[in-house]
């Protein structure tokens, strides 16, 4: 059952309090690859410029990420620069250039075509739709944006909002969008504009699942050691997607264990800078850190105490 994203392929350059990265690989196909790929094989559409380092995509490829539906352009690469905070809570984009992402018309392989699971990843709402066009019958589409989108393309991401079955955003973007201060109303809001779904990442405080008849939030692991928080929203991504599609199993209840797969994907992601909090990350590592999510969260109630 293919698992298929379209993306940003970036060279992020990040400062943080504790360091830095220049023109690392990132974009949120990456770091949804990177992270999904663990869990179950994943489809990559996207563009590079003449001057991406191909050889960090050639060691995804080897974690089993098809990269055949990533072109190679004439051009520069996306570029994106931005500063966190000294609390890592808030951080301000510096530049992005678009590069060879200005031009690209994403064309899928014949044999992406029929993919079942889709994640729509964080680029031009234009390019999102049409990588969606191309796809024959897929049993779940999501898909995240940005504020930058937001702003310059409102009106294509609410077409493509009326096409998608999740929206996962941060917080800020939920906000954005809808308009309204209130998470909660802001994942309503979202709901009445075609999702059956809303995912709202709320960084160090977790991610939340709303639907017309449930709420479910699942908290951020509780690290001692956080790097860089760029990519824990596409690497949250991917751990719930690849885990739907490796599950293949759409109901609430693996809906639900499937946010439990994100934040530990998450987790991963903000331990080192860049891709690199998931190099030698097992399968079983993941399930290590989904059980301790467990214990996280687990209480009796002062009935079940009497029992
Ligand atoms: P996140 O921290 O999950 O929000 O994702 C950060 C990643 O998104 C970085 O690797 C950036 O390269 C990428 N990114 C930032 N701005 C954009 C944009 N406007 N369009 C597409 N990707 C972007």
């Amino acid at each position: 059952m293919s698992l298929l994203v379209v993306g940003s392929i970036a060279l992020d350059s990040v400062a943080t309090p504790f360091g830095g990265t220049a023109d690392a690989p990132g974009g949120s196909a990456v770091f949804f690859a990177a992270a999904g790929a663990i869990l179950h094989p994943v489809q990559v559409v996207g563009v590079v410029g003449s001057d991406y380092p191909l050889g960090a995509l050639k060691a995804l490829e080897a974690r089993g990420v098809d990269l055949s539906g990533v072109e190679q352009a004439a051009g520069e690469s996306f570029r994106w620069k931005a500063k966190y905070s000294y609390d890592l809570q808030s951080r301000e984009t510096l530049e992005t250039r678009l590069g060879v992402f200005a031009d690209f018309r994403p064309k899928l392989p014949p044999r992406f075509k029929d993919a079942r699971y889709v994640f729509l990843g964080n680029i031009d709402p234009e390019l999102q739709l049409g990588v969606l066009d191309q796809v024959t019958q897929p049993a779940l589409v999501a898909c995240d944006t940005m504020n930058y989108w937001i702003h310059s393309k409102k009106d294509l991401l609410l077409e493509l909002l009326r096409h998608i079955d999740i929206l996962m955003v941060n917080d800020s973007e939920a906000r954005e969008l809808s308009g309204d201060w209130n998470i909660y109303r802001a994942a309503r809001w979202v709901l009445g504009h075609g999702p059956k779904m809303t995912v709202v990442k709320q960084g160090e405080h977790g991610a939340l699942l709303v639907s017309a008849d449930s709420t479910f939030k699942v908290p951020a692991y509780p690290l001692q050691e956080v790097f860089d928080p760029t990519g824990a929203g596409d690497a949250f991504a991917g751990g719930f997607m690849a885990y739907v599609a490796s599950t293949q199993d759409l109901s609430p209840a693996n809906l639900r264990r499937a946010m439990v797969y994100g934040a530990a994907m998450g987790s991963f992601a903000v331990e080192k800078f860049g891709i690199q909090g998931f190099d030698g990350v097992t399968p079983a590592d993941v399930r290590a850190r989904v059980r301790a999510f467990k214990d996280l969260v687990h209480f009796e109630l002062d009935e079940d105490r009497r029992r």
